[in-house]
């Protein structure tokens, strides 16, 4: 395992129990780590790059503590923060310059090497001169992910990678995740956004309220949802009725009638309902819901 994470605790100085008892072992590869907002996947992330220090726990990260050997990590370590930021006054190849710098890279023959590269592999040789500011929302993530690539980190953290990209952009940038992931590296995607873990995450886990409610792949994630979906003909009534108790995924206008799905244990009640073959979102929905029974069964 390259990550391996155990009984983790973060309260805030306000109270907040942001992470609750986190146990988790990420393998090497492309790793999701999927949740709502406020799941506490931002907290898990921060203190993951040695921003923060958790109040319990303990973490080792390719074979180094985290908490005793703070600089070791950071120097096999990359990461693309949610709000990520540079400075008005780099052009795009100083900035990477800057970053490879900070990362101790003191040769600066192998550094305009590796800037090179990185600006061809994230297709931004073209505007190496251009002033960072001046990119379009797109350029400055594949800025984001080139300086936390530079140093030839083994742990990458991307946080809320694909967020106000548009869908080419989003495919672009998941691609060039991949591509780095073939060399042992790992790389922790955190994202609230089902397809961005559904096309290119080979394990993941699930998080909501401070833990973890689901750690594997998404093909088992997708498994444990079998038989919890349904799609049925009902009348406006029923619709509304259902709709208090189950999350209702899809619903198309059948004539006066409703056809929709649901996430549900059963509806048998319901005579026309025949089991759906889940996606990973409503895998996902049937997670939320089923939070604290889940818990209770593992
Ligand atoms: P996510 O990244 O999944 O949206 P966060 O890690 O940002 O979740 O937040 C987890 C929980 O911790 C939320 O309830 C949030 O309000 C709380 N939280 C985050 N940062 C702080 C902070 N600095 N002080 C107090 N509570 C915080």
């Amino acid at each position: 395992m390259s990550i391996i994470i155990k009984n983790l605790n973060k309260i805030y100085p306000n109270g907040n129990h942001a992470l609750k008892d986190i146990n988790l072992e990420i393998p090497s590869g492309m790793f999701g780590l999927l949740g709502p907002n406020g799941a506490g996947k931002s907290t898990l992330m921060r203190i993951l790059v040695a921003l923060m220090e958790p109040t319990s726990g303990d973490i080792e990260i390719y074979g180094y503590n985290l908490l005793k050997q703070r600089k070791e990590v950071r120097q096999i370590l990359g990461y693309l923060p949610q709000d990520f930021r540079f400075f008005a006054k780099y052009k795009v190849n100083e900035f990477l310059d800057y970053a490879a710098r900070l990362s101790g890279m003191n040769n600066s023959r192998q550094r305009r090497e590796a800037i090179n590269n990185m600006l061809e592999q994230v297709g931004l040789y073209e505007v190496r001169e251009r002033y960072a500011s001046k990119l379009s929302g797109g350029m400055k993530r594949r800025l984001g992910i080139a300086q936390a690539l530079i140093h030839n980190p083994k742990v990458i953290i991307v946080d809320e990678p694909t967020t106000g990209l548009d869908p080419e952009e989003r495919i672009r940038f998941r691609n060039l995740l991949s591509s780095v992931s073939a060399n042992d590296t790992t790389i922790i995607l955190s994202t609230h956004i089902v397809g961005d873990i559904s096309s290119s995450c080979s394990n993941m886990a699930l998080m909501n309220h401070g833990q973890v409610s689901f750690v594997g792949s998404p093909e088992e994630m997708l498994k444990r949802a079998e038989g919890k979906v349904w799609r049925l003909r009902v009348t406006n009534e029923q619709y509304q009725e259902i709709n208090k108790k189950h999350p209702v995924i899809s619903t198309i206008p059948a004539g006066i009638d409703w056809e929709i799905q649901v996430v549900a244990d059963s509806m048998s009640q319901y005579g026309n309902a025949e089991p759906y073959t889940p996606t990973l979102e409503h895998a996902y929905v049937y997670f939320m819901e089923n939070q604290l029974d889940l818990w209770m069964n593992d």
